[in-house]
C-alpha cells in the first residue's frame, strides 16, 4: 500500500475595510453589505480545484479562515499535516504570511498560490517553503510528486514554463463534497480564465493565465456535482469576463436553460449588442449580471484597455443597461472612484448616471493598485504609492495612493458621501421597485429596449 499523506487547504477568506468611518457607514447600507457578505461567504473554488487534483493517498483537509482563533490554529496543527497550501488574496496575505510562519516553524511544509504570490513571487518566497505562480493544477500535482520524492522546489511557476499550462481539456470536478454546504448560499463554477480586455487595474486578467474557455461538457460535469448535493442551486461563475466568445456563450447558456439554477456573472457590455443570446440568458434563469462600466467620466476611459474599447462603449452605456435589463435581467453596474480623471464633479455624475440609468443594483469602489497590474507600476514609478507593503488595504474601500486631483482625505469624504447617497435605504428600495416595473412591463407588452 502507498504511503500515506496528509493536506490542509486553507483559504483566507473574508473582507476587511480600514476606513473606519466608511466601515460604520457600510453597517448602515444594505445595498453595500449584502454584495460585500455574499464576495466573503464564497467558497475557495481554487482549492477546491486543487483537492480535485490531488492523489488518493493523500487525505485532504479543506478549511476556511476568517476571523479565527487561536483554538482553530491548535486544531489545524493537531492535525499533523505534512503540507498546509494557502490561497490569499492581497488583503490578507500579511496574516497568511504570519501563519505561514508559525507552521514552518514547528516543520509544517507552506505552500502559497494565488494572485498576489503570481504577482510578487520574490515577496512570498521569504514566507513559504513553496510558492506557485500562476495557475494551480499542474503544479500541485508536481509538488505532491515531489513532496514524496524529497525533492519539492521553492518556485514552481506556470507563467515560466510552458510544460505547468493547464489545458481546460484536462480539468476535474472541483471538490465540492469537502465543503459543508448549509454554510452557502452560492456555490461557483469556473467557465473562463482571464480577460482579453488587460484593463490597467486589473489583475485578474492576466495574473494567473491569458483568457481561455472550458469545454461545455466539462461545466455540465462541475454542474451536475453540485446539483447532485443541492439540487437547486445558485451558482456564480468564477469568471473574469463570461460572454467574450459568443458562439460559446450560446452553447452556455443553452446548457444552463436546461437545469433547475439560478446564477450570477461577471461580462463586459458587448452582450447588449446580441439579442440571440440575451433571449437565451433570460431564459436560463441569470439571476443577474455585474458590468464593469468603471466611470461615469468618459475621459476616464481613454487608455484603460488595450483598444480604448471601453471608451468606445461609453455613448451606448444607457441605452446597453436598459436593453439588458428590458429582457428582465439584471444589471449590478460597477464604478470606480479615483481615476487621475476624475474630479469632484465625477462623483456628482457618477451619482446622476446611477439614477439616470436605473441600474437594478449598484458597485461602487475605489481604485486601487493590486500588484501586477500596470496602474501599481505606474503610480509606483511616479512615487505616488502612499506605503510599502500596504497590501491589508487593498480592500477596493481604502486609499492607497496620492490621488491627482484630491488629497487623500477629500477623496475619503467624496466617496463616503457618494455612498451614503448611493446606498441610502430608500435610494436602494426605488432601484429596486424600477426594476420590478421594467420586468411588469415585459410581462405585459413582450417589448425589449433597442440600441
Ligand atoms: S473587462 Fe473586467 S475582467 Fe476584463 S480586464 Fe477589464 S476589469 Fe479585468
Amino acid at each position: 500500500m502507498k504511503k500515506q499523506y496528509k493536506v490542509i487547504l486553507i483559504s483566507m477568506s473574508g473582507v476587511r475595510v480600514y476606513n473606519k468611518r466608511l466601515l460604520d457607514l457600510g453597517l448602515t447600507l444594505p445595498g453595500f453589505v449584502e454584495r460585500s457578505e455574499v464576495i466573503a461567504s464564497l467558497p475557495s473554488l481554487g482549492l477546491l480545484t486543487l483537492a480535485a487534483h490531488t492523489p488518493d493517498n493523500w487525505k485532504v483537509i479543506y478549511k476556511e479562515l476568517d476571523h479565527f482563533s487561536e483554538s482553530e490554529i491548535v486544531a489545524i496543527i493537531n492535525e499533523k499535516p505534512d503540507i498546509i497550501a494557502f490561497s490569499s488574496l492581497t488583503a490578507r496575505i500579511n496574516e497568511t504570511y504570519k501563519l505561514s510562519q508559525r507552521f514552518r516553524n514547528i516543520g509544517i511544509t507552506v505552500a502559497i498560490g494565488g494572485l498576489h504570490v503570481s504577482a510578487l513571487p520574490d515577496e512570498a518566497q521569504q514566507f513559504a517553503d513553496i510558492v506557485i505562480q500562476g495557475e494551480g493544477e499542474l503544479i500541485w500535482e508536481n509538488i505532491l510528486n515531489d513532496y514524496e520524492n524529497n525533492s519539492t522546489k521553492p518556485f514552481y511557476s506556470s507563467l515560466a514554463e510552458a510544460t505547468y499550462r493547464f489545458h481546460f481539456d484536462l480539468c476535474k470536478v472541483p471538490k465540492y463534497e469537502l465543503l459543508d454546504i448549509s454554510k452557502y448560499n452560492r456555490l461557483t463554477i469556473q467557465t473562463t480564465r482571464g480577460c482579453p480586455l488587460n484593463c490597467s487595474f486589473c489583475a485578474a486578467s492576466r495574473t494567473i493565465s491569458l483568457y481561455k474557455k472550458k469545454p461545455i461538457q466539462q461545466i455540465e460535469k462541475e454542474l451536475l456535482k453540485i446539483i447532485e448535493i443541492w439540487d437547486r442551486p445558485f451558482i456564480e461563475l468564477a469568471d473574469d469576463n463570461t460572454f467574450v466568445d459568443k458562439k460559446w456563450t450560446k452553447e452556455l447558456l443553452t446548457l444552463f436553460g436546461k437545469y433547475k439554477i439560478k446564477w450570477f456573472t461577471e461580462t463586459d457590455i458587448s452582450i447588449a449588442y446580441n439579442d440571440e443570446l440575451l433571449a437565451l440568458l433570460a431564459k436560463s434563469n441569470c439571476a443577474q449580471i455585474l458590468i464593469g462600466f468603471e466611470t461615469a467620466n468618459k475621459e476616464g476611459l481613454k487608455g484603460i484597455d488595450r483598444n480604448d474599447w471601453k471608451y468606445k462603449q461609453f455613448d451606448q452605456y444607457l441605452k446597453a443597461i436598459d436593453k439588458i435589463q428590458s429582457y428582465g435581467i439584471s444589471v449590478n453596474g460597477c464604478f470606480i472612484l479615483g481615476f487621475d480623471t476624475d474630479t469632484k464633479e465625477t462623483f456628482k455624475e457618477t451619482e446622476q448616471f446611477i439614477i439616470d440609468s436605473n441600474l437594478s443594483e449598484v458597485q461602487i469602489t475605489l481604485l486601487t493598485p493590486f500588484p501586477g497590474t500596470e496602474l501599481y507600476q505606474q503610480l509606483k514609478n511616479e512615487g505616488r504609492l502612499l506605503a510599502d507593503n500596504y497590501w491589508e488595504k487593498c480592500t477596493l474601500f481604502d486609499v492607497n495612493f496620492i490621488p491627482k486631483n484630491f488629497s487623500v482625505s477629500e477623496l475619503e469624504t467624496e466617496f463616503e458621501n457618494l455612498m451614503k447617497n448611493v446606498y441610502a435605504k430608500k435610494v436602494v428600495a426605488n432601484r429596486g421597485k424600477q426594476f420590478k416595473k421594467v420586468l411588469l412591463n415585459r410581462r405585459k407588452n413582450n417589448l425589449h429596449a433597442s440600441l
